[in-house]
């Protein structure tokens, strides 16, 4: 029989909740959203189920300390209702909704901030935004204490910024990290596709296909230069309308610049879409 679907809004009620279910025997996992679920939130979720999770808390919270001033935290995309449903269909047997109000307290000031990983990349066009993630995931871990947590590659450098402060903090947590899914036109899926207008969903997918085009070109050629091979890359991204953030080629495991691209290169890309920011990315 399927198991019923808990929510909790309050930390110290999942706190308890999740600490008994440890103590009884259960496997927890982690997967922290900030909603608006689509199937690439789904696709953590059955990981972690076929990592043998006997408990699924998803975590549903749009994080003001992770939005810089002038971003979108306002406007971001919220359907309580629709994640519900779709935890449910899913298989998790949590989910978590806390408000900004119980998550950071009157006074809140303590903070937690990688410093390496998180540097370059969306960490310096986004200042402060891995310190808001690295925080909240933290607390997350802390009130969860789950044996495994689940992340998206779609955040390529998150996930490495996560998997550092656990080891560097002694996290007791299994970090998994699942592939990209993409909508059939190739886009990454991304809660903020929301915002695109059919005119600019329809450019957007220049991100995808450079990727992919770059992946085949390694696999054809082998190492390339990448000064000219990302000029080439821009190129494409700006003829179809997009204005470059970055284009940066990187050592999968600890983000140094490569200075060429060849198989097991991460490229990372993040552009401006008209008023949207997407971020995509392809291990060579
Ligand atoms: P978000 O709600 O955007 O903060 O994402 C929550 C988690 O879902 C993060 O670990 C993301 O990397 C992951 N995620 C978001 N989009 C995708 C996707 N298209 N494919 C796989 N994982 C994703």
């Amino acid at each position: 029989m399927a198991k019923t679907l808990k929510t909790f809004a309050d930390p110290q009620k999942l706190q308890k909740w999740c600490a008994a279910r440890r103590q009884a025997g259960a496997k927890i996992a982690l997967v922290p959203t900030m909603g608006y679920l689509h199937e690439g939130h789904l696709s953590l979720i059955a990981a972690a189920k076929r990592k043998g999770a006997d408990e699924i808390v998803v975590s549903v919270f749009v994080n003001p300390v992770q939005f810089g001033p002038n971003e979108d935290y306002e406007k971001y995309p919220r359907d309580e209702k629709a994640d519900l449903a779709k935890c449910r269909a899913a298989g998790a047997t949590a989910v978590f909704f806390p408000t900004p109000a119980n998550m950071y307290l009157d006074g809140h000031s303590t903070f937690i901030t990688e410093e390496t990983l998180a540097a370059g990349l969306c960490g310096a066009r986004r200042p402060g935004h891995f310190r808001g993630v690295c925080t909240v995931v933290a607390k997350l871990f802390n009130i969860v204490h789950p044996h495994l947590a689940v992340f998206g590659q779609k955040d390529f450098q998150q996930a490495a910024v996560i998997r550092r402060m656990v080891r560097d903090l002694n996290f007791d947590v299994k970090i998994s990290v699942a592939p990209i899914v993409r909508e059939p036109s190739g886009l990454a899926r991304s809660s903020r596709n929301t915002y695109l207008s059919d005119d600019e969903r329809a450019r957007a997918v220049a991100l995808s296909q450079s990727l992919a085009r770059a992946r085949a070109d390694v696999a054809a050629k082998g190492t390339m230069p990448w000064r000219a091979y990302r000029a080439k890359i821009v190129k494409v991204l700006e003829k179809a309308g997009l204005v470059v953030d970055y284009v940066e080629a990187v050592d999968a495991e600890t983000l140094v610049p490569a200075k060429s691209l060849s198989k097991g290169v991460a490229v990372l890309l993040a552009v401006w879409c008209g008023k949207t920011r997407l971020i995509d990315n392809a291990v060579m």
